[in-house]
């Protein structure tokens, strides 16, 4: 920036502004997310978990939970790059982390619209095996995608490629592309965080629609919010990695996030770590050997613990079993219920804390709650719901749906009506959130001027007009602040940004017409017009080095695309391979004695018992060959082959033709 213009600005941020006419306040109701008329095909629910993900769509009047190519309901939000150029997503990924733990990245929820120098960032990337690297103030994953070739992904990024394997999924299960979602993110999620998770939807090749709270989301999967009169309802949600306790009132379809708690660092994986901890212990006393340090042995116990600690929420006692654990040696032990609790005793009490919090801070009693819905799969463990269910003096929590799908089913409901798909059973659903904190304006003297009131239910849309404090003032200074505080130093500063070129005039004639606009996502939109001029600056309030830029989008659309065309090549590379194989199989197969091999001349046998042991020798020494090689390897092979096993085949008449490859193309299992 100019020096004159930062001198002028100063004084302007001195002088602030005077408020002159406070014009009716108005608000716009309606749908900010698709845009009216916009064709928006199936609109799916994302819920994009900090350690798994779930995508759910609405169809023949409910609510389906898609499967994954695995056949499972939540995906794991991991991704990993392999020593052949590979990119795993998904159980892929998770499975393979103990063996390539600084290539496989998770938790990018953590890092997603921070600054790398925020205090959960220094924090969580301590903990992360992989690099984190400070790129223009975000942070960045730094990564070796293949030999020499060392990126630097977004969190955008990485949420990009978990939400892209969604996208696939629901798309596998539909049959048909899908381009608009409904993803969630916690409610306590500010305005750079659900900025940011929309342009991962971007990259991902998805328009978000909403940023839907989960807690919200929730709800709506109980159909809380079309059981009549105003309701306070508790969601306690333990996922794997995080805590989350949130306190709603909802009331004729608006939802208000009354408080948010939890613990960022509490979940199903640190109870997995206390069983893990005791068996470790327990190996070492009766073996005398510390697996601690190995990372195999770690792996294989990490799976079987929490399979265990699975199963202790049905009965009452588990056998946890490990093959070859080290040296051979094979680990078969007992756990039951009461020793898994009594490891977790105090991590489970923990879970109260926040409960207790979050209903002070909503200035609520145990009795004002109507409803508990619970969320996250480690509220399936007994103990846990045993204490919240104490807390509230017996009161039973919302039951019937999966813990952890009832976010995506939330979000799926909430698409179905937003993409215009409004079934009966759910016309009622006119889902609305409220903004949670009052934003406003610094007026002259640093007086916090209010245009969006706290609760006011979203979209909305507030316009007041102002004037300037000086004469020939040309240059206006817009401070939004969010707070409720009557002064602006108390308040949080969100942006700012000048108007200038206003023609000079004496003081408090110009009328400068500034209109806060939050769209349904909770995005502030900011914007000041000069009414004599009809010039006018806007911002969309959020830090705005945070923001990716257009460019940057862009980029990492280009980019998306380019691994998505990798990982097609690599499909094609290994198909190309296992045809050649299983071309050379069946062969193999037909030569050493089966029928074909009998009417065989000795001729014709050695011919294709060479040509089958050159492709043998080839294929072992071609382990990453390209597709293009591996097909024409094929052709070699089939040119030798195929006629001869023709000739056979015709000689005897047509008797033969079971071995031939020809009928047997299916793909493998
Ligand atoms: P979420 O991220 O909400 O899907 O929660 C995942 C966490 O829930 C993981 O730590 C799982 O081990 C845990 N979990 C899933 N099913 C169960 C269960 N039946 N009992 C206990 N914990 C479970």
């Amino acid at each position: 920036m100019a020096l004159a213009r930062a001198m002028t600005m100063f004084a302007l941020l001195v002088a602030g502004l005077l408020l002159l006419v406070p014009a009716p306040a108005f608000a716009a109701p309606g749908e900010g997310g698709g845009g009216a008329g916009e064709n928006m095909g199936t609109v799916i629910g994302i819920d994009l978990g900090t350690t798994y993900s779930c995508v759910g769509v609405y169809r023949n009047g409910r609510v389906e939970i898609i499967a994954n190519d695995q056949g499972n309901r939540i995906t794991p939000s991991w991704v990993a790059f392999t020593d052949g150029g590979e990119r795993l997503i998904g159980e892929a990924a998770k499975n393979q982390a103990a063996a390539n733990p600084g290539r496989t990245i998770y938790d990018a929820k953590r890092l997603i619209g921070r600054r790398f120098d925020d205090a959960v960032v220094q924090r969580d990337m301590k903990l992360l095996p992989y690099a984190v690297v400070d790129r223009n103030g975000k942070p960045h994953v730094r990564v070796q995608v293949k030999d020499g070739d060392v990126r630097e992904f977004s969190p955008e990024e990485v949420s990009a490629m978990v939400l892209a394997k969604m996208k696939e999924t629901a798309e596998a299960y539909l049959g048909h592309k899908v381009t608009h979602a409904v993803v969630t993110v916690p409610a306590y999620f500010n305005d750079a965080q659900r900025r940011a998770t929309k342009d991962a939807g971007v990259i991902a090749g998805l328009k978000v629609i909403r940023a839907l709270n989960e807690p919200t989301a929730a709800a709506i999967a109980y159909g809380i919010d079309e059981k009549g009169d105003e309701k306070n309802v508790l969601v306690f949600d333990l996922g794997g990695g995080t805590f989350d306790v949130s306190v709603l009132t909802i009331d004729n379809g608006v939802f208000e996030v009354l408080a948010t708690n939890g613990d960022t660092h509490l979940g199903g994986e640190d109870f997995d770590q206390r069983v893990m901890d005791y068996f470790i212990k327990l190996i070492k006393r009766r073996h005398g050997r510390d697996i601690s340090g190995d990372a195999r042995a770690l792996g294989k116990l990490r799976r079987e613990c929490e399979r265990a600690k699975r199963a202790l929420s049905n009965q009452h006692q588990v056998r946890v079993e490990v093959e070859a654990l080290f040296d051979g040696l094979d680990f078969s032990e007992q756990l039951t219920r009461a020793r898994f609790e009594e490891l977790n005793a105090d991590l489970f009490q923990k879970t109260m804390v926040p409960v207790k919090k979050a209903m002070a801070d909503a200035g609520l009693s145990k009795a004002d709650i109507d409803e508990i819905v619970l969320v996250g799969g480690s509220t399936r463990i007994p103990k846990v719901q045993q204490l919240l269910k104490d807390y509230f003096n017996g009161k039973e929590p919302n039951r019937g749906v999966n813990p952890d799908e009832a976010v995506a089913y939330g979000a799926a409901v909430q698409a179905s009506i937003l993409g215009g798909h409004v079934d009966e059973n759910h016309k009622d659903v006119t889902v609305l959130d409220v903004v949670p904190i009052t934003l406003g304006l610094e007026t002259v003297g640093g007086v916090m001027t209010k245009l969006v009131p706290r609760n006011t239910v979203v979209p909305t849309k507030k316009t007041q007009v102002f004037t300037t404090y000086q004469d020939r003032q040309t240059t206006v200074s817009i401070k939004v602040f969010q707070g409720e505080r009557s002064m602006t130093k108390d308040n949080n500063l969100l942006g700012k940004f000048d108007l200038s070129g206003i023609p000079p005039a004496p003081k408090g004639t110009p009328q400068i017409e500034v209109t806060f606009e939050v769209d349904a996502s909770g995005i502030l939109h900011v914007k000041a017009a000069d009414k004599g001029t009809g010039k006018s600056e806007k911002i969309t309030v959020t830090s705005e080095e945070l923001r990716l830029t257009p460019e940057e989008i862009d980029r990492m659309v280009r980019e998306a695309d380019e691994f998505a065309e990798e990982d097609r090549k690599v499909r094609e590379r290994v198909d190309a391979r296992n045809k050649v194989e299983s071309y050379v199989y069946q062969i193999k197969s037909a030569v050493d004695g089966s029928k074909m091999a009998d009417k065989m001349e000795a001729e014709e046998k050695e011919k294709v018992e060479e040509a089958v042991r050159e492709a043998n020798e080839w294929l072992d020494g071609n382990l990453d060959a390209e597709a293009e090689d591996y097909d024409e390897k094929l052709k070699e092979l089939e040119d030798v082959c195929n006629p001869i096993i023709s000739a056979v085949y015709q000689r005897s008449g047509g008797g033969a033709r079971e071995d031939s490859n020809e009928e047997d193309d299916h793909d493998e299992l």
